[in-house]
């Protein structure tokens, strides 16, 4: 049953000329990094979303890295998976053409992606809030453990903040950068994304031809040509080979 659905989704993906993808934090729940709204064990059931906003971290900082320092530790340690390594090869294949990603891990690169969009930033690093001067992760994470919180910028003391975009910030150019792919594209593989984020789940819209693979429905399924429920390290390795395969033929 599985199997057949991944056929119809590479019958539609191989017949499109420029594909894109789009990941959320599913994808990278099978590297250990939990994702937000799975039930139990997504953030959401244990912490406050509101510790992620940008009016909470200029009032009061410490909360930030509180709550989300263990996070910060899991997605720093993370290696790929089966289904990051699937979308690197898919790419190097010249099949997919852009992995637009939800997720601030940078998995994606580790699993050999190289044309990556990050839309919400990434954990690589933390810059000053005020003089924008920037330190490696490994340093903020060290301050923490030495109960430095929030850890300050060594130029001018300020709070230094992750390079990720918090609840009410603005995103950033690699936003438009994925707004142009979507317009140039006409198929999109979504993977392990609940679609329930704005912006990025206005992305699929652009797109003419859409997959989505995920372990529960989303508000977008309807809008799919194929739909593919089960887990990402399973399903993308065979959905690879399968497009590989059909392309070789
Ligand atoms: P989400 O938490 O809203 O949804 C994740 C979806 O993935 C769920 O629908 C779930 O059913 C599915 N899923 C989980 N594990 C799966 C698996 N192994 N196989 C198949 N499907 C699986 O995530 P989202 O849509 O990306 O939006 C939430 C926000 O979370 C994003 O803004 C992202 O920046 C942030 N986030 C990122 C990370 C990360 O970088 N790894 C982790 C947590 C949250």
């Amino acid at each position: 049953m599985v199997e057949e659905k991944i056929k119809q989704a590479v019958d539609v993906l191989s017949k499109c000329n420029y594909v894109i993808a789009l990941s959320g934090a599913g994808i990278s729940t099978e590297s250990g990094i939990p994702d937000f709204r799975s039930p139990v064990s997504g953030l959401w059931s244990n912490a406050d979303p509101e510790d992620f906003t940008i009016e909470r971290f200029r009032v009061y900082p410490q909360a930030l890295y509180q709550v989300g320092a263990d996070l910060f530790q899991i997605i720093t340690g993370a290696q790929p998976n089966e289904a990051h390594k699937a979308l690197g090869e898919l790419e190097n294949k010249g099949l997919i053409k852009t992995v637009i990603t939800q997720n601030i891990d940078a998995l994606h690169q580790k699993g050999d992606s190289r044309n990556v969009l990050e839309i919400h930033g990434s954990l690589n690093g933390a810059s000053c809030i005020h003089c924008s001067h920037e330190e490696p992760m490994e340093k903020i994470l060290q301050d923490v453990q030495e109960a430095i919180i929030p850890p300050r910028c060594i130029e001018c003391g300020e709070p230094m903040k992750p390079n990720v975009i918090l609840f009410g910030e603005a995103m950033p150019p690699a936003f438009q950068l994925a707004l142009n792919e979507s317009r140039k594209a006409d198929g999109m593989l979504v993977v392990g994304s609940s679609l329930v984020v704005s912006p990025a789940n206005m992305l699929p819209d652009y797109v003419d031809n859409l997959v989505i693979v995920n372990r529960e429905s989303t508000p977008l399924d309807d809008s799919a040509q194929v739909v593919v429920h089960g887990s990402l390290s399973d399903i993308m390795p065979y959905l690879k080979d399968e497009w590989i395969s059909r392309q070789a033929s």
